[in-house]
Order: structure tokens, then sequence, then C-alpha cells
């Protein structure tokens, strides 16, 4: 048993999934940074992407689902890289979902990239944009030499396109640690943020989602180069919140694969932990797997730990 059900175990807790709200689409593993604590290894190297025959397949299988969903949530990688971004986004919009982009926010400034923020603006796309700090040094550090600027001149262009500033045209940041500890108090660090950001540089933003980083990937690589896996894993177990297992993303999550194939959050995606009982998207029934178990293991200790972590932030 991983150290993670047996923490469930012993708190008589039980992850099973919920009605899904959010259907996460995993676009590509291409990126124009490479950042150190990235879950997906993404980079400018990267081929994977989602071919427009699997795209089509999930738009008949939503045409075809009475499921709840609400939002759209675009990853990658850097999914404004894919090359039918665009095309998706209106399709999704028709179909009256809210649509999110994670964006790295250097990407508005990349060879064929002009003119994103006013078609994200034109259709309302919530930009939920990466931001590890108000300052220059931890930026570019964790992001790439340049990033901190190029993202300040993005979220200026944003601004100035109503981003941050009005109702329908949402600007959330992300702040995720540099190293191996835990996220600070949310309320307090967007308190710190708002200042020094309309300080320093006149932007404006709504909410600021402090997420954990998870072991996996680049960021396990890291550690364990760092020898710090052990002793970060150990962090994130003594730090096991119940009172976050209640509001886990995963409950209420599909995300999806480049191949169309199912998990339960983007972390079990790049841990292929697939889903036996329906492989992909479109073998997802009426029922929307509620009730069903879902696939854990010791990375999940990241999303529990202190004030817990999920693409929306902290839960508790
Ligand atoms: S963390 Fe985001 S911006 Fe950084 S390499 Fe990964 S996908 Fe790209
Ligand atoms: S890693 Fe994924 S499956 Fe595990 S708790 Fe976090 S969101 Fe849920």
């Amino acid at each position: 048993m991983n150290r993670f059900s047996r923490l469930l175990n012993e708190n008589a807790l039980e992850l099973r999934r919920d009605v899904p709200r959010t259907l996460q689409l995993n676009l590509t593993a291409k990126c124009n940074q490479t950042c150190v604590h990235c879950h997906v290894n993404a980079g400018p190297a990267r081929r994977e992407a989602m071919s427009r025959e699997t795209l089509e397949r999930i738009l008949a299988w939503l045409d075809s689902s009475s499921l709840p969903l609400e939002t759209a949530d675009l990853t990658g990688g850097a999914p404004e890289l894919h090359p039918h971004f665009r095309w998706l986004v209106e399709q999704l919009k028709a179909r009256g979902l809210h649509v999110m982009d994670r964006c790295n926010l250097s990407v508005l400034f990349e060879p064929n990239q002009e003119g994103l923020g006013e078609f994200l603006a034109a259709h309302e796309v919530e930009v939920v944009a990466s931001l590890p700090c108000y300052g220059p040094e931890n930026v570019n550090a964790q992001r790439g030499d340049g990033v901190f600027d190029l993202s300040i001149r993005a979220l200026h262009h944003l601004n100035a396109l109503g981003y941050g500033r009005e109702k329908n045209l949402l600007l959330n940041l992300v702040y995720n640690p540099l190293g191996a500890f835990l996220p600070p108090a949310q309320d307090a660090l967007e308190a710190a943020y708002k200042q020094r950001l309309r300080d320093d540089f006149a932007i404006e933003f709504n909410y600021l989602y402090c997420l954990a980083n998870l072991p996996i990937a680049r960021f396990g690589a890291q550690l364990r180069r760092e020898g710090e896996h052990d002793s970060y894993l150990s962090l994130l177990e003594h730090s096991f919140n119940h009172a976050t297992v209640g509001g886990l993303m995963c409950r209420t999550t599909f995300n999806v694969g480049w191949n169309g194939e199912l998990y339960d959050c983007d972390f079990n995606g790049m841990l292929h932990l697939q889903r036996p009982d329906a492989p992909f998207i479109w073998d997802v029934g009426p029922d929307g797997l509620n009730e069903q178990p879902i696939l854990i293991g010791n990375h999940c200790l990241g999303c529990t730990a202190g004030a817990g972590s999920s693409c929306g932030g902290a839960l508790s």
C-alpha cells in the first residue's frame, strides 16, 4: 500500500469521483520554455500533440454527452502552440463551455502568435498565467533567463485588453515554490502580489492560485539529484490535511491526454495512470464515472499537504 492510501485509510477517507465539471485537455508537450519544476517535461523539442482527428472525436463525444461539464481547461506544454488552438477555443465556446487557457505569458511573443491576446479577449477566455514571484530573480531561476521581463510585458498587454480589469476577462496568476517546500498562505501572498505588481508595474489581476510542486517528472528528477526526494515526500506526508480531500480536483475533472486517453488528473497523465474502466474519454458513459475510485499514488501527497493544492489553488 502506498503512503497516500495508508493516510486515507487511517483517516477513514476514500477518494472517489464526483459529478464531472471540468474537461481538461492536454493539447501538446511542446513549450517555448523548459522550467525546472515542469511536471510535463515540456520544452521546444517535444512533438507530442493531439491530432485534429482526436480533437474532433472529443467534440463528438461532448455533443453526445449529457454530463454537466461547465469548463474546458486547455493545458500543455503551451496549449497556444497547438496548431488548432484557436479553432478549438471557438468550438468549445460554441458549445457553451467556459474556456481556460493555462498560459506561460512569454508565449504571446512567440512566432506566429500575433493577435493571441486579442483572440483570447474576444472569446472571453480565462487566462491562468504562471508567475512564481513578483520579482525577476526567482522567476528567471525557475522559468529561464528573461522570462520575467516577457511576463511583465505580456501582463501589460493583457491589462490593456481589459484582462484583470473587466468582469468577463479573468486574469489569474499561479505561484509555485522554487524548491522543496510548501507554498505560503494563499490570501497573504495574493495581497503581497497585488501590492507589488501594482506599485512596481501598474499590473492588475484577479486571483492568485498557490500550487504545490508534485515530486514527479522534472521536479522529481531535480529532487533526486539533490538528495531531497525522500525528505520532500516526508514533508508532504506529515503535512497531510484531511480537510482537503473533498475538494481535490480529480473528483470533478476529466483529464485527457494527447491520444484521447483518460486520466483523473494531469499528474496521473504524466505517470500513465490511465483509467481501466474508461481508457479513453469517449468511453465515458452517462454515469460520468460518478462514485468510481480514483487512481492514487505517493505523488497525491502533494495535493493534500498544508492548505492543499489544485489547478484552482489552495483547497482549505
Ligand atoms: S511549467 Fe509550463 S511553461 Fe514551464 S515548461 Fe512546463 S509547460 Fe512550459
Ligand atoms: S495527484 Fe491527481 S489523483 Fe492524486 S490527489 Fe492530486 S489530483 Fe487527485
